[in-house]
């Protein structure tokens, strides 16, 4: 009977009763996942560990404090003879028999009429993988079988719940590694992908061949025509009955003119989620080894859109507040104003020795950080070419990360 293989398959164990004998660390390991799909769980040991006794607090298990007698199993569905003594196990399994109840052995597989195999679940999916009575390999198994269906190498599509309507997706800083779990996932659930050029765009050459990709980058020129197009296109095919993803760079309510997509949503009646992103001007300097605070250096960090220069009419930035605060400032879409914007800091107090970073490309293979200071700011940036994108990091925190350079 050994040599024949397991026959596969999910019990639905919700409501019923199910007894673990034993009380130890594997009963310990077993139980939550009992919890976790319904089952009605009673433990039977004389001494069970700290974790176990909580759940049992808790009302989530009930615990029958002595040895195993076989009328514990009467009326279970299921058995699990998890105690650390052979005999034990074996009276639990020949009590399981018997009441043809399928009983698992922490002791010896081959002697159980039921093995727990190595479990995972990803968006409605459940993985479970019995490799042979060798659970390293089974959890290797599983590991690479969810790592696929999370980065969409696996195809699962198509989940029962899923709902028409439009995702906000933040892609992160760039590398498609620093991407949410929750943003791929959406990503390739989805019908319609709305890309920026800045969204992480490996990440598109794995969607499925049937997603409709829509490049911002080559809808009409001009700012509000383009965001007047996006939001008309991602509310129509929402209507349609599809589920669409805005995938941005960053997160998509900084400068990522996302709200106004929500707002457009709402306004046509369209189901509107948010998935957050790792944004830019914390996560490029972390990655080029700069820390936005430092005990003792910088106790705020100012975020600031440097697309308009300072007394632009339009600008909403008060330069001269901002010069006057002591902690570090973070410039986005800066490049072509930061000579301003460096004149501005130093005409409001900050000194020309003030230490800046500007880290091009974060997170992306060009990566690169050119060291200067507010003073010599806009030579620098001639000199060194910089070019969008690029985040601009001012203060301390930047010869914190760089103490020779700034000695
Ligand atoms: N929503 C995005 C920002 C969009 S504005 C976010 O949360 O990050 C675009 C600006 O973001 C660029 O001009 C640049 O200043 C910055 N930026 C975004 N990704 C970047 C990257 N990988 N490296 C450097 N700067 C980046």
């Amino acid at each position: 009977m050994d040599d024949f293989p397991p026959y596969p398959s999910g019990l639905r164990l919700a409501g019923r009763p199910v007894v673990v004998v034993g009380g130890g660390h594997v009963a310990q390991r077993r139980v939550p996942a009992l919890l976790a799909v319904g089952a009605v769980v009673t433990v039977v040991s004389p001494e069970v560990t700290p974790a176990l006794e909580g759940l049992v607090g808790a009302g989530e298990v009930t615990w029958v404090e002595r040895g195993f007698e076989e009328p514990d199993l009467d009326g279970a569905w299921y058995a699990i003879a998890a105690t650390d003594d052979h005999d034990a196990n074996e009276r639990v399994s020949a009590a399981a028999e018997e009441r043809r109840i399928f009983c698992v052995r922490a002791d010896d597989a081959t002697r159980a009429t039921a093995w727990t195999p190595a479990v995972g679940r990803h968006a409605g999916v459940t993985v479970a993988v019995l490799g042979n009575r060798e659970p390293r390999r089974s959890a290797a198994v599983r590991d690479e079988i969810l790592e696929g269906l999370r980065e969409g190498t696996i195809v699962a599509r198509h989940q029962r719940d899923r709902q028409a309507g439009v995702v906000l997706v933040g892609g992160g800083p760039g590398h498609p590694d620093l991407m949410s779990v929750a943003g791929r996932k959406a990503l390739m659930e989805a019908d319609v992908v709305v890309a920026d050029r800045l969204a992480p765009r490996e990440l598109l050459g794995e969607l499925p061949s049937d997603v409709e990709l829509i490049d911002v980058a080559k809808l009409p020129r001009g700012r509000s025509a383009q965001q007047e197009e996006i939001n008309r296109v991602i509310v129509e095919r929402a209507l349609e009955g599809k589920l669409v993803v805005r995938f941005k760079g960053g997160d998509n309510f900084v400068f990522g003119r996302g709200y106004e997509e929500v707002l457009a949503c709402r306004e046509a009646g369209v189901p509107v989620t948010v998935i957050p992103g790792l944004t830019s001007p914390v996560a490029v300097p972390a990655v080029a080894g700069i820390p936005v605070t430092h005990r003792g250096v910088a106790h705020e960090f100012t975020v600031i859109s440097g697309h308009l220069p300072p007394g632009h009419p339009e600008s909403l930035v008060n330069w001269a507040a901002v010069a006057g605060m002591s902690g570090t400032v973070v410039l986005m879409m800066a490049v072509h104003n930061a000579p301003a914007i460096a004149e501005a800091l130093m005409d409001g107090g900050r000194t020309g020795s003030t230490p800046v970073a500007v880290v091009c490309d974060g997170t992306m293979p060009g990566e690169r950080t050119v060291l200067s200071t507010l003073g010599s700011l806009a030579k620098d940036i001639e000199a060194e070419q910089v070019k969008a994108p690029a985040i601009i990091v001012v203060g301390g925190v930047v010869a914190v990360a760089h103490p020779q350079h700034f000695s």
